[in-house]
C-alpha cells in the first residue's frame, strides 16, 4: 500500500474544505471496504479524512414518524435499532444479510452507500476495467460475469452494485442528505447511484468532495410488514445473486400499495417501478404476484452466464409477496 497522509475532520465544512484542498484525498468511513481496495492498488488516496467522528452516529425520530439516521450509524446499530426493527424490518434485515459480524461493527451508513462493485477485473489491477481504468475495456462482458447484471447494463460496464443496505433503502424512497462544496442538498433513492452508460467509473451522482451526513427514511405505515430476502452462494459472508426488499399493504385480498427492489441486477439498487404499478389494485395472489414480476423483469438482458437471474429473481420476489400476505 502506498504510503498517505491521515487527517481528523472536525466537522462536515471541515471534512469538504479538506478534499477541496486536496483533490487527491478521500473520506474515510470504517475502512472496510476502502482501505481493502487501497491494500489491492484499486484506490490510492494520498489523504485520508477520517469523517467517523464527525458523521452523527445517532438514529432520530421525525415528527412525522420517519427517521433520519445519520452517516456515521454502525451498521450494527442499524440493524439493532428498535425502531428500525419496528418500522422498516426489510432495513434491519438487509444490513444483517450483509458482510460478518465484525464488518458491520466498523462499516458505517455513508461508506456502505458507497462501496464499490464487487467484480473480479475491478478488484485485479493487472485485468483491464472501464470503472477502474475509463477506456481500458471491459473483460467481464465475454468473461466471468455469472454474478453481474441482467437490467441496464451497457457495453462498457455489466458489473453490479453490492450493497444491501441499498437496495433496502431505494424500496424506502430513502432521501440522502449531502454536504458539498456549494452547501448542503438532498439526493433522493432511488437516484443516488446511477447506471454505467459510458461512465462506468461514476457509481452516483455526487460530486468530488460531497460528503454524505445523513440518511433521511420517510415515515411508510405498511413498511411494519416488509422483508428482505438474500440469494446467496454460501449462508454467510456473500454478496447477493439476487436479493428483494418488499413492503406489502393487503386489505380484504387486494394490495392497496407496495413497495419493491432487487439487489444483485444491476448497476444501481433496482426499484421495481413496474412491477409496483401492477401490483396496486390487483388481487394478492400468486398469479398477480407472478405476473407483475414477469412484466418488471421483461426488461432484463442477461448475459451469456447470468440468464438463471431472471427465473430466480422472479421467483425470490413472487415468494417474498406470498410470505408477506401470509404474515398479515
Ligand atoms: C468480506 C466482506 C464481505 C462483505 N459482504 C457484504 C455483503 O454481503 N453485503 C453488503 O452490503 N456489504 C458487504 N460488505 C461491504 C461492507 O458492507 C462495506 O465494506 C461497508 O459497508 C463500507 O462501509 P465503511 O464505513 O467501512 O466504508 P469505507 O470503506 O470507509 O468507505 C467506502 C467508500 O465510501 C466513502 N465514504 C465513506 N464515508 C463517507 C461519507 N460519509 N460521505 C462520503 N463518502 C464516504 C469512502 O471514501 C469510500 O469511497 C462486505 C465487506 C467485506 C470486507
Ligand atoms: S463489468 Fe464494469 S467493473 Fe467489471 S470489468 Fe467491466 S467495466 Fe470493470
Amino acid at each position: 500500500m502506498r504510503p498517505f497522509d491521515y487527517r481528523r475532520a472536525e466537522d462536515a465544512r471541515s471534512a469538504v474544505a479538506a478534499l477541496d484542498e486536496r483533490p487527491d484525498a478521500m473520506y474515510l468511513g470504517g475502512g472496510t471496504n476502502l482501505v481493502d481496495l487501497m491494500r489491492l492498488g484499486v484506490a490510492s488516496p494520498e489523504m485520508l479524512v477520517d469523517v467517523t467522528r464527525i458523521s452523527s452516529s445517532a438514529i432520530e425520530e421525525s415528527a412525522d414518524g420517519g427517521l433520519l439516521i445519520g452517516a456515521g450509524v454502525r451498521n450494527s446499530d442499524l440493524a439493532c435499532d428498535p425502531l428500525v426493527r419496528l418500522r422498516h424490518p426489510m432495513l434491519a434485515e438487509s444490513v444483517l444479510a450483509g458482510a460478518s459480524g465484525q464488518i458491520r461493527n466498523m462499516a458505517t451508513v455513508g461508506g456502505n452507500l458507497l462501496q464499490r462493485t464487487r467484480c473480479s477485473y475491478f478488484q485485479d489491477i493487472s485485468k483491464p476495467c472501464n470503472k477502474r481504468q475509463p477506456g481500458s475495456g471491459c473483460p467481464a462482458r465475454e468473461g466471468d460475469h455469472r454474478n453481474l447484471a441482467i437490467i441496464g447494463h451497457s457495453s462498457d460496464c455489466v458489473a453490479t452494485h453490492p450493497s444491501d443496505m441499498a437496495v433496502a433503502l431505494a424500496a424506502l424512497g430513502a432521501i440522502v442528505h449531502v454536504e458539498g462544496r456549494r452547501g448542503s442538498r438532498t439526493v433522493p433513492m432511488p437516484g443516488l447511484h446511477r447506471l454505467p452508460g459510458d461512465e462506468p467509473d461514476r457509481d452516483t451522482v455526487l460530486e468530488a468532495g460531497d460528503l454524505i451526513t445523513a440518511v433521511e427514511v420517510p415515515a411508510l405505515s405498511f413498511a411494519t410488514r416488509s422483508h428482505y430476502r438474500k440469494v446467496r452462494d454460501r449462508a454467510s459472508f456473500a454478496f447477493a445473486v439476487v436479493s428483494v426488499a418488499a413492503a406489502l399493504d393487503v386489505a380484504d385480498g387486494v394490495v392497496r400499495d407496495c413497495r419493491i427492489a432487487l439487489g444483485g441486477v444491476a448497476h444501481v439498487p433496482w426499484r421495481a417501478e413496474i412491477a409496483e404499478e401492477a401490483l396496486r389494485g390487483s388481487a394478492a395472489t400468486a398469479t398477480e404476484f407472478t405476473r407483475a414480476a414477469d412484466l418488471e423483469l421483461a426488461q432484463a438482458r442477461p448475459l451469456r452466464d447470468n440468464g438463471f437471474k431472471v427465473p430466480l429473481a422472479r421467483n425470490v420476489l413472487v415468494r417474498t409477496l406470498i410470505d408477506l400476505t401470509e404474515a398479515s
